[in-house]
């Protein structure tokens, strides 16, 4: 690992000050640290924001939820009102790696990680994320790669909160010196085409400095299948929020994990269930038109049919009772 300067901050205006050229934020370390160590990033000076006091915090009221960025996923887990009126959100920060990385592992650093392309992650692989002209997983080992919009570059989004984030209409407040803004998490994903190096609109001098989901009375339910069903990466996930009356669906959001370069709305489903009474038969068509116009890449075909059984299934979780008819 190359050598670095270490600074601590103790405020979001210190962490501000401290930005230097190709200087790098850590917040709990997993991921940026992993990099560094394969030698894929070289920040000359880390800015150490994980021991800023206010920015772990997460609170609740009638207007929703406000998650400080250094809340551990374990918090997010934990936390009684995202249990009870986020489901989503809490089953798929408890879902990530493992007790110890969710203890370190924080929301903010979660949302910004780099893709876990071998590719990418490796030294050897001059792609097109690193400059390079190539994506290597398109003719390559490319099993755990993406699904739709995978021609630029083939990675798959790697946070698994962002799923249940996005349904959830989730904003997030960037902070730089040149003041706040506010963006939509959908948002601030960008696809491969607007620009293949990077995977969000943050700047290297902006802090996200809180992460806010508005209130609504959507159902939601998030699935994440594995390989092993050990602490990996899903091959597969998906979040899905619905607004119901009775059994009849008003909106529906079906988000996907682990199928794009980011988190991946499945519009044409989303709308097949507007205004639809939620049957195992209507559940089973939306899953099948989500995953309709999948680009499958030559070893991950078996994604499909695994995208499509978690998204009948995870709508007919969020629905709840409120489905008509028998559960599968
Ligand atoms: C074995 C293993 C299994 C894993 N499995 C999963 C999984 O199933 N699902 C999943 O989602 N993740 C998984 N992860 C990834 C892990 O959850 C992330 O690496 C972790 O959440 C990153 O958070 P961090 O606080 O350590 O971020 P850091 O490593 O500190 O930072 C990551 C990036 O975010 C930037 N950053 C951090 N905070 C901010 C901020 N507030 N504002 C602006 N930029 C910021 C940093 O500059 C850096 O670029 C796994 C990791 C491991 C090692």
């Amino acid at each position: 690992m190359n050598r670095f300067e270490w600074v601590d901050a103790g405020s979001v205006e210190q962490a501000l000050a401290s930005v230097s050229e190709g200087s790098a934020f850590k917040a709990g370390g997993v991921d940026l640290l992993d990099l560094m160590k394969d030698g894929i990033t070289t920040p000359p000076r880390l800015v150490n924001i994980r021991n800023i006091k206010g920015l772990d915090q997460i609170g609740e009221d009638a207007h929703g939820l406000r998650i400080g960025p250094l809340a551990t996923l374990a918090q997010i887990e934990e936390h009684p009102a995202i249990r009870n009126k986020y489901t989503a959100l809490s089953e798929a920060a408890g879902r990530a790696a493992t007790p110890q990385i969710r203890n370190m592992a924080t929301v903010g650093g979660n949302l910004a990680q780099r893709p876990r392309c071998w590719y990418f992650r490796s030294e050897d692989f001059p792609c097109r994320k690193k400059g390079g002209k190539h994506c290597f997983a398109q003719d390559g080992e490319n099993d755990y790669h993406a699904i739709f919009d995978n021609r630029t570059c083939a990675i798959v989004h790697p946070s698994g909160v962002a799923v249940p984030l996005v349904a959830m209409n989730a904003k997030l407040e960037l902070t730089s010196k040149r003041g706040k803004r506010e963006v939509l998490l959908e948002k601030f994903f960008i696809t491969p085409d607007q620009d293949v190096t990077r995977e969000n609109i943050l700047q290297p001098d902006e802090l996200i400095t809180q992460i806010t989901v508005p209130s609504s009375s959507a159902r939601t339910a998030y699935y994440k299948q594995g390989e092993k069903e050990s602490f990996d990466w899903p091959i597969a996930d998906v979040a899905v929020a619905l607004e119901m009356q009775g059994a009849r669906c008003n909106r529906a959001s079906i988000v996907l994990g682990a199928a794009a370069p980011y988190p991946y709305r499945a519009k044409t489903a989303e709308a097949q269930l507007a205004g639809a009474t939620i049957t195992e038969e209507t559940a089973r068509a939306a899953a099948r038109q989500a995953v309709a116009n999948a680009t499958p890449l030559a070893k991950n075909n078996y994604k499909v049919p695994i995208f499509e059984a978690i998204i009948r299934r995870t709508i007919l979780r969020a629905a709840g009772e409120n489905t008509q008819g028998a559960v599968a």
